[in-house]
């Protein structure tokens, strides 16, 4: 993509009520726009983060039997209702809205009523589990506290999946494989050092649920991590009785700050009962299926993955996830200069290197070169009258800082390839 015709522009300036880094960064950058508290728009730039990530999520969803499906966000009460979960008493995060004929909808927060309404329709015999089936899809949720940039927004993308098995031991089996495939994926986006399973409270059908918590200061979470052993649990948890069971020491532990990027849930047949989601066994007998359900919030893990990997200068995005792997800049206009980088753009691209290639020539250097850093490409190559003086490009990589001047074919052969 050429810089000249991309139509977001970088700002110095954003608007003074934006406090978190996250979105500072983005909004300066031109990833994303703010409608609102908690409300962002992605730009091109933004948006290619987003489905790197969404990418790399569903592969591993795929790769453990996930279905991709899509639900729609308008939900019936009557749905709702019968699982008890309609009321704002019950429910505080509702957005609510009706039909001109008066009746309630709402805007949906979760799915898990409707993944099970849907089930009802397709699974009938144990012939028919396990099912996982699982979106990415806007959800809605009235949060109290906006302050988090996309880390935590009223409107959000959420990968969730639900799985219908015929008994707890299948479950688990199948809660063991998203648990790893978790792991790949938070190890895959870059976050695989800083994420810790975390023990957190399970509700009626299991005594924990797991989170996958980034150790991040901008998290809302407290965490006490055990760095050894690599067990954490989440605050609402923390007593003796579960320190005991996992067999944790109060004085091992880390008290951190941690932001939930995923988490594994056992919902039993909290929902396939309500719903009369049932099948018949091996023996004819009518059971209720048993589930789980397992979210990720790309966007959150996009403004984690800002928060942890930038400085003052900009972002420093990891290779998985930048929107382009090279930032390419000519920053001569002489003619054969910018024809030698035509030519190296046009190159890159041959070989299937994402580039992003500053064609402003009208702009000063120092000015780009500070968009440059602010958007963060992994490497920067630059060509200059002084870098051919020296033989080649100079290349940055970003997330060292390391300069060099080499030529194309090293630079491709050491980075690109
Ligand atoms: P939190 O405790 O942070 O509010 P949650 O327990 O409500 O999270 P879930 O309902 O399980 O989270 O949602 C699944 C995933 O969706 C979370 O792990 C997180 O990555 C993401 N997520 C949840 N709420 C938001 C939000 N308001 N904005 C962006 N992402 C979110
Ligand atoms: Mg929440």
């Amino acid at each position: 993509m050429r810089l000249s015709q991309l139509f977001t522009k970088s700002s110095k300036d954003i608007s003074k009520d934006e406090v978190s880094k996250n979105a500072e960064l983005l909004m300066k950058g031109g990833y994303i726009f703010k409608e609102m508290a908690g409300v962002y728009s992605y730009l091109p730039l933004g948006l290619r983060v987003l489905q790197k990530i969404v990418s790399i999520i569903r592969e591993e969803m795929n790769a453990i039997g996930g279905q991709e499906i899509q639900m729609t966000t308008l939900q019936s009460k009557k749905l709702w209702e019968s699982t008890g979960r309609w009321s704002d008493d019950v429910v505080d995060v509702w957005f609510k809205s009706a039909l001109k004929n008066g009746s309630d909808l709402g805007l949906a927060f979760t799915h898990e009523e409707a993944i099970t309404r849907i089930m009802t329709q397709h699974i009938h015999s144990h012939k028919d589990l396990p099912v996982y089936a699982y979106q990415f899809q806007t959800k809605f949720r009235n949060e109290t506290r906006a302050k988090s940039g996309i880390m935590r927004c009223r409107e959000f993308l959420m990968k969730d999946l639900y799985s219908f098995s015929k008994d707890k031991k299948s479950h688990d089996e199948f809660y063991e494989k998203i648990w790893a495939a978790y792991q790949r994926i938070f190890e895959r986006v870059g976050l695989g050092e800083y994420t810790y399973v975390t023990f957190s409270s399970g509700g009626s059908f299991s005594k924990f649920s797991h989170e996958f918590q980034t150790i991040c200061d901008a998290g809302e979470d407290t965490i006490y991590l055990d760095r050894r052993k690599k067990i954490a649990i989440n605050k609402e948890v923390y007593n003796e009785e579960v320190l005991n069971s996992l067999g944790l020491k109060a004085e091992d532990l880390e008290e951190l700050r941690g932001a939930e990027v995923g988490n594994i849930f056992s919902l039993g047949e909290r929902f396939s009962s309500a719903l009369k989601l049932h099948y018949s066994d091996e023996n004819g007998e009518s059971k209720a299926a048993f589930m789980g359900s397992y979210g990720i919030g790309p966007g959150r893990v996009m403004g984690v993955i800002v928060e942890l990997f930038s400085d003052e200068a900009g972002i420093i995005w990891p290779e998985s996830v930048a929107p382009f792997k090279v930032h390419l800049l000519c920053l001569s206009k002489e003619k054969s200069l910018i024809e030698k980088a035509e030519n190296i753009y046009l190159e890159l691209q041959n070989i299937g290197v994402e580039v992003l290639f500053d064609d402003r020539f009208d702009l000063n250097a120092g000015h780009r070169l500070r968009d440059s850093d602010l958007l963060g490409m992994p490497y920067r190559m630059i060509l200059s009258d002084q870098s051919l003086k020296k033989g080649g490009i100079e290349l940055t990589v970003r997330k060292n800082g390391k300069s060099e001047i080499i030529s194309l074919k090293e630079v491709i052969e050491r980075y690109l390839s």
